[in-house]
Order: C-alpha cells, then sequence, then structure tokens
C-alpha cells in the first residue's frame, strides 16, 4: 500500500534491510508517495525508487531471494530513477571491492566498501564549499549540508558518464549518471532533504506534460 495521500509521485524504496522507514518519512515530506518494494509487482507504477542505507551483504542476498535483480535492472533501463545510499550505493555500483558484493552495475563506479574504518569512525562532516569546481563539483546547492558517514564506502574510478554533485574532502559523496544517482552517506538522518529534494525535482521536470502549443502572435520574429 502506498503511504500517504499526497498527490505526488510515487517513489518506491527498497524494503529488504536498512533505513527504510526514514526514507518513506523523507518522501512524505516532500509530498511524494512512498511504497515498500519487497517483490517485482511492487515497482509497477513507481517512477523511481530508493535503495536505503544498511548492510550491502543483506540487502543484495535479498534482491536474489525476492528475485528483484532483473526486474530492478529492467526498471532502470526503462527510465525509472534510482538514489542509492550508503549500502544502496554499493548496490548499484559497477563492482564492490574490500569484501565485495554482488552489484546491479547501474552506475559505472567502483564503490570501496567500510573505506573509512569500523563503526566507531562514523562522522558527520560538511560538504566541501563551493568554489573550486575540481574540488567540490561547483554546485551550490548544497552548501552547508552536513552528511552523516556510517561505515561508508568510498567512490573509486568514476566513469565518463557519473558527474560528481558533491564532496566531502575532496572525496565524491554525491554523484549521479542520468537518473540514477548514489550517495554515500545518510540523507534521510538529517532534517535537511536537499538530496531527496533534488532527486525528485529530476522526475517531476520529466513528467511534465508538454505546455499548450506556443500562440504565433506572441512571437515578435514570426
Ligand atoms: N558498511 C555497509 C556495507 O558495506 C554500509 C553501511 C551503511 O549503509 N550505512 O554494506
Amino acid at each position: 500500500m502506498d503511504r500517504s495521500n499526497a498527490s505526488g509521485p510515487v517513489v518506491g524504496v527498497l524494503g529488504i534491510q536498512g533505513d527504510i522507514e526514514k526514507h518513506l518519512q523523507a518522501l512524505e515530506r516532500l509530498g511524494a508517495r512512498g511504497r515498500r518494494v519487497l517483490g517485482p509487482r511492487d515497482l509497477a507504477g513507481l517512477v523511481a525508487l530508493i535503495l536505503p542505507g544498511g548492510e550491502s551483504t543483506t540487502i543484495s542476498k535479498g534482491l536474489d531471494r525476492h528475485d528483484l535483480v532483473k526486474p530492478i535492472r529492467e526498471f532502470a533501463e526503462a527510465g525509472g530513477a534510482i538514489l542509492g545510499t550508503c549500502a544502496g550505493a554499493i548496490v548499484l555500483s559497477r563492482a564492490s571491492t574490500n569484501h565485495p558484493v554482488p552489484t546491479l552495475g547501474l552506475i559505472d563506479i567502483e564503490a570501496e566498501r567500510n573505506a573509512y574504518g569500523t563503526q566507531l569512525d562514523s562522522f558527520i562532516a560538511p560538504v566541501d564549499p563551493p568554489g573550486d569546481p575540481a574540488a567540490t563539483g561547483g554546485q551550490e546547492e548544497w552548501a552547508g549540508m552536513e552528511c552523516v558517514f556510517i561505515r561508508a564506502p568510498r567512490l573509486r574510478r568514476p566513469g565518463p558518464s557519473v558527474e560528481v554533485l558533491a564532496r566531502v574532502d575532496a572525496e565524491p559523496v554525491l554523484v549521479r549518471s542520468g537518473r540514477i544517482w548514489a550517495c554515500t552517506f545518510h540523507p534521510e538522518l538529517t532534517d535537511d532533504l536537499r538530496v531527496h529534494q533534488a532527486w525528485l525535482e529530476g522526475l517531476r521536470a520529466r513528467s511534465m506534460p508538454a505546455g499548450p502549443p506556443a500562440d504565433p502572435s506572441a512571437d515578435p520574429d514570426r
């Protein structure tokens, strides 16, 4: 069942394991309708899907067990948007290192698991300030965003299709390849929902109906 009465897009949250509830709450706050996805049929009618943070070994095994690997790949091929956060980013990646897990290969990055250390090395840090485009991805829109890292991966060797949107200490922490976004921190754990919002805005732009035909009399050049 879809959550909330909002009339916004229906967005799935993979419900196998991890920080599912907080993502559903973030979606509700942004006026979208969230839906837990636990099997291929739950993908019907979705425009977008979140793979939450948690434990990528468990999530990856669960994808197999719930017969979701092929349907999620097909969902992405058909233009569905996906946001993978932390373990979700690992699962989305081309490959993972440091105790590799099977991945979906939907974004051209390599995820180095637990690259900052153990649970004790979890931390909160602000995105690098805007200014130097090489160091920050050149984006002002994330300025001051605090990022929660919990046994986070680092994103290595991004391919040419991958755009770095934000960095922390010069490391990419938010990247995108078209409608597929990967984020190494937990954007659902603070009140700052800029990541969800920007990703959802991309969907809204895409699903906007075509405007009325232009009125030729309004165009002085015609
Ligand atoms: N360390 C976890 C993994 O490799 C990810 C942690 C998280 O999602 N917060 O799967």
